[in-house]
């Protein structure tokens, strides 16, 4: 097969359709485009009444097996279903999140997609797009200012400075910032402590963000959010700092959602990036509601694997939007089955060793218990899963024959997907499962009541979604959850830190893991976000650069083009 010109390439060469086009017969009218330049507008929060009494479209979410670190094609598959829905004649909408700067310039390069299933511009999405993650950056720090302020000026809260878990935050990959210590020098330089940066991805604001369902909402989640607590052991808040009404008027603009258009000039929402590990890794909610109000269908991507991303989309994000999610795709690719043989290694920025590449449908074999796990998991929300065989330049039929085996076994549709090569038309076979599994009738159910205790929240979720025996609770871990409930967080769902290279909470267990127990060794609360989070492994909440980053490839010619971004 020839080979497919640079996802840059190809996204330069588009022809872009003004937005109002885009935007043609999906209930949002000119006057709720907020233009950002030619190419992006925001959507007035006024959409999302006005458009509330449209049919609801069918939702479908696209999620993935356990990812190799390169990432299986979630964000390629969502785009491209969603050109393939448009070409068979839907009005189809796809809502993503925004790319993180860190990872544009780190490893990963872009998340626009890829080939013929992109969103455009992909320079402006990968980059500043309309400035949502400043403004979240911009609205954290502003409270990490306010508590380093209340220290410095007599700490009438009785903070204790031990406690301070708010740290700061920037859009970079910067490990150097990790632990710093604020507060140096004379006695008007601010009272000394130790503190530290997490990427911007990685703040509660960006969740905030993510799941505010509208500006009232967001005032109050940041209001709620705890920064530390005081000598007394009491939760010290952002209202309680009167920094949260000052974060609501940074972040008022960015609650709007961005539309930007596909390939095929199809609608596409991009909003907020919360990290896949830690928090939600989901777009945002108010994005869903506007744009399952747009038409026949409204595809959405949840961060890494089924037992990450989609496990929070349908316990945390549709819990608070009350959006029920008619069909679930999971994309699987030859070379994450294959890495789950435990015989290659998958380095990201090099090229896969070339015995991975060999025809070989025992090595695609090995990884099956992997693929029939996430398949389980899907059903195990009484919603429909559609694998996706997201179809590479170098694959074998007979590998694909292999993955069409194990998924018909476990009771899933099949479909080979070629959007990547060929667009919306390659999509074809998929758009037919989706109708097919859309036609089913959905009997959604969450993983665990909220009335449930925060320890049974957690087994319910490590024993039922990830397949371990049980968990094993630090006694910090213990006495935090203890502590929670005490305080009135005993209500909110949890999100489970953990490694998204397995299953399991340990990354060298490959497949469908059995038999291990879920270590947690720490518990936090994002009481503003509104969920209790158990850290289950190593968490880096800021990450570093490779020894040769993508940022040392990326460059600007003197017409203003950029080039080295993929
Ligand atoms: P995810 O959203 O699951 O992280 P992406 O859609 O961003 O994955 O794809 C990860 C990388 O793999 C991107 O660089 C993308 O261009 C590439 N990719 C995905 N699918 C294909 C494919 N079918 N053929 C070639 N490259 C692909
Ligand atoms: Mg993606």
């Amino acid at each position: 097969p020839q080979p497919l010109p640079s996802d840059l390439d190809i996204a330069r060469a588009a022809q872009l359709r003004p937005l109002e086009e885009v935007a043609a017969g999906t209930g949002l009218r000119p006057d709720h485009l907020e233009p950002y330049g030619r190419s992006v507008a925001k959507i007035s929060l006024a959409a999302a009444r006005d458009l509330a009494d449209r049919p609801q479209a069918t939702y479908v979410l696209v999620t993935a097996i356990t990812p190799t670190p390169l990432g299986e094609g979630k964000t390629t598959t969502a785009v491209g279903l969603t050109q393939g829905l448009v070409a068979r004649g839907y009005r189809a909408t796809v809502a993503l999140r925004q790319p993180s700067m860190g990872p544009t310039f780190g490893i990963k390069g872009g998340a626009a997609g890829g080939g013929y299933s992109q969103v455009v511009p992909m320079e402006t999405m990968n980059l500043h797009l309309t400035g949502d993650f400043h403004a979240v950056t911009a609205a954290h720090n502003l409270l990490a200012a306010m508590v380093d302020n209340h220290l410095h000026h007599g700490n009438e809260l009785g903070i204790d400075p031990h406690s301070v878990a708010w740290r700061r935050v920037l859009d970079v990959n910067d490990r150097a910032l990790r632990n710093v210590v604020v507060g140096l020098g004379a006695r008007m330089d601010g009272v000394p402590r130790q503190g530290g940066f997490d990427i911007t991805a990685a703040s509660e604001v960006m969740v905030i963000l993510s799941l505010a369902t509208d500006l009232s909402d967001l005032r109050a989640r940041l209001g709620r959010i705890v920064v530390a607590y005081s000598f007394e052991g009491e939760p010290i808040t952002a209202e309680q700092l009167k920094a949260a009404g000052s974060m609501a008027v940074i972040l008022k603009d960015a609650l709007a959602p961005n539309l930007l258009q596909t390939l095929e000039g199809g609608p596409a929402l991009v909003h907020t990036g919360p990290f896949g590990n830690i928090a939600t890794g989901n777009s945002s909610v108010i994005a869903d509601l506007i744009g399952s109000r747009m038409g026949d269908y409204l595809v959405t991507e949840a961060g890494f694997g089924s037992d990450m991303g989609a496990e929070r989309f349908f316990d945390v994000k549709c819990r608070v939007s009350g959006l029920r999610p008619d069909v679930a795709v999971l994309v699987a690719t030859v070379r994450a089955l294959k890495a789950h043989s435990g015989r290659f290694t998958v380095t990201p920025g090099k090229p896969l060793p070339p015995e991975m590449l060999a025809e070989n449908p025992d090595d695609v074999r090995a990884g099956a218990a992997n693929l029939a796990h996430h398949i389980e998991i899907l059903r195990s929300f009484g919603v429909s899963p559609v694998v996706a065989m997201n179809a590479f330049p170098g694959d074998h039929d007979s590998e694909h024959d292999v993955v069409r085996e194990i998924a018909e076994a476990a009771g899933a549709r099949f479909a080979i997907s070629r959007h990547v090569a060929f667009g919306g038309k390659g999509a074809m076979p998929l758009v037919e499962a989706v109708e097919e599994a859309a036609a089913e009738p959905t009997d959604f159910r969450y993983a665990y009541d909220l009335d449930e205790s925060l320890v049974d929240k957690i087994t319910d979720v490590a024993r039922d979604v990830y397949g371990a025996t049980g968990i094993d609770l630090s006694p910090a871990a213990k006495r935090g959850l203890e502590q929670f409930e005490a305080l009135g967080y005993g209500e909110f769902p949890v999100i489970i830190a953990k490694t998204h290279l397995s299953i399991s909470s340990d990354p060298t267990l490959l497949g469908a893991p059995r038999g291990w127990r879920m270590p947690v060794r720490e518990v936090r609360v994002a009481a503003g976000a509104g969920y209790v989070y158990a850290i289950a492994g190593d968490m880096r909440t800021m990450p570093g650069l490779a020894k040769h980053p993508a940022a040392e490839r990326i460059d600007l010619d003197a017409d203003g083009n950029i080039t080295g971004l993929s």
